[in-house]
């Protein structure tokens, strides 16, 4: 999706992991073999489907969801944390005209997904993954209020741009190294297809997948 973002000409719309504005986590510093996956967009008719295969290989995700999502798909938001997962925020309408928003009106999103998440999953929510991974003033302005940390990647599966299920598996496979982020969707067949194919390498490589509290916090 961050491809809908080379037509904007806005100020500030650099790459999340340039951190201009913003401190951006987009990795752990660790020798430690543990890896955090990361799932945005959902939930969607696909995430049950996901939450299968992650279960089935002992693993624990984040999901950056968007608002408008956990109130359209509230069943598959409480199967999230019931298996043992985390919520994310990454904005209440993940509108192409995010970038353009006021810091309050970006406040305003982040805290009616935050007030959502948390009372789905009964606990705080610290997690914020930018629309489109973009970092402006007013993004910054707006974490600043709400205090959430921002949540980069440094595994990008392109998996919503490449058609190629061969080619985004191979792309994530590559980068694979301890500490790292990677980025997929919750939002198609083929990312779960991917995905199926993913973890049995990862296990085979013994990475530990790991939510986001686990993974930040020291080894
Ligand atoms: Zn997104």
């Amino acid at each position: 999706m961050g491809l809908l973002w080379l037509g904007f000409t806005a100020w500030g719309a650099f790459d999340i992991r340039l951190g201009y504005f913003i401190s951006v986590i987009y990795k752990k510093k660790t020798k430690c073999k543990k890896i955090a996956i990361t799932f945005d967009d959902g939930p969607t008719e696909y995430t049950p489907e996901v939450l299968a295969l992650l279960k089935q290989y002992n693993a624990k995700a984040t999901f950056f969801c968007i608002g408008k999502q956990l109130e359209k798909h509230p069943v598959y938001a409480k199967q999230i944390i019931a298996q043992g997962h985390q919520l994310g925020n990454h904005s209440y309408s993940h509108t192409s005209k995010f970038g353009f928003f006021s810091a309050k009106q970006i406040e305003e999103e982040l805290k009616k997904t935050t007030a959502i998440i948390e009372k789905i999953s009964g606990n705080k929510n610290y997690y914020f993954r930018p629309p489109f991974g973009v970092t402006n003033p007013h993004i910054a302005q707006a974490v600043k209020k709400t205090g959430l940390k921002v949540i980069g990647w440094n595994i990008r599966s392109l998996d919503t741009v490449i058609e190629d299920e061969t080619k985004i598996l191979n792309r994530i496979v590559k980068k694979i190294k301890p500490g790292g982020i990677i980025l997929l969707h919750d939002t198609s067949e083929k990312t779960v297809r991917v995905l199926e194919q993913l973890l049995p390498i990862l296990q085979e490589q013994k990475y530990q997948l790991q939510d986001l509290d686990k993974f930040l916090a020291d080894d």
